[in-house]
């Protein structure tokens, strides 16, 4: 089982956002947990005050090292670790190594997550010190708030776990997975607004749907991710002018 924690000073924000659908059922199952932890409970402050003027100076305000750090205590020792064993922290920041489906693959198998999320000009850096071990961006722009990348994050990893994905759901083959964009999909009816399915694809001959799959991905993965399109020859050792079926640069 994989125990999901959100340190967020909006709880309700994780909730809304994996609360339904195939994250819901997995929580429901017991296959994952989401536990949204609201760090405004931690603080001493009477006013239930988080927040401070950066000594830096500028408008926005900072939140405060002492929630955080107890807050992270508290889930620490909820999760019952020998002593030392520091779980898995995610601060969840623009500056971080941007995320990928590699990435959730790693997570995946960790038992215990922590996601801090910011808010505001962010966090005291003393607290991030103290509790951070992983700082990872979903991109490069600047959101007001960690709650939606925690969640992005969650689901991303949550579909790698076993059992979270029922058969018909099934991660394998999506884009990334093996280093290509996927290839164009295709449901009923076979024609649409003029617009028809492939023959290949209503011929039901298995080789030659494999093969086209194979070309399609490469040439939307060629013209979408040039830079991924290069990788993926590189990592499996193919000439630099391998298919493009509308190109006849050659063949697989
Ligand atoms: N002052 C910070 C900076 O310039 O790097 C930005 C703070 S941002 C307004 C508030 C919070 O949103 C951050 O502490 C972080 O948790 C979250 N956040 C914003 N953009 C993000 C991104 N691209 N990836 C992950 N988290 C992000």
């Amino acid at each position: 089982m994989t125990n999901f924690y959100v340190m967020t000073l909006f709880p309700e924000m994780i909730e809304a956002c994996l609360g339904g659908s195939i994250i819901g059922r997995a929580r429901e199952k017991g296959i994952i947990s989401v536990n949204a932890v609201n760090i405004r409970d931690y603080t001493l402050d009477k006013h239930k005050k988080v927040d401070d003027y950066c000594y830096s100076g500028g408008a926005g305000m900072l939140m405060q090292p002492d929630p955080v750090c107890r807050c992270h205590e508290a889930i620490c020792s909820e999760m019952g670790l020998p002593d030392g064993v520091k779980p898995r922290t995610v601060y969840v920041t623009p500056q971080g190594t941007r995320f990928t489906e590699q990435m959730a693959v790693d997570f995946s198998k960790e038992e215990y997550l922590i996601f801090l999320c910011g808010h505001y000009e962010g966090i005291d850096e003393r607290a991030l010190e103290l509790v951070a071990t992983d700082y990872v961006s979903i991109g490069d722009y600047v959101l007001t708030g960690g709650e939606m990348p925690a969640c992005i994050m969650i689901d991303a990893i949550s579909r790698l776990i076993p059992g979270v994905l029922n058969n018909e759901e099934s991660a394998v083959g999506e884009s990334f997975t093996d280093g290509l964009l996927e290839y164009p999909q295709y449901t009923r009816p076979p024609e649409y607004r003029g617009l028809r399915v492939p023959e290949i694809l209503l011929s039901g001959d298995h080789a030659k749907i494999e093969q086209w799959k194979l070309e399609q991905a490469l040439k939307r993965t060629y013209e979408r991710r040039p830079e991924m399109y290069e990788e993926y020859l590189r990592t499996h050792k193919l000439p630099k002018k391998t298919i493009l079926p509308d190109k006849k640069e050659g063949k697989l």
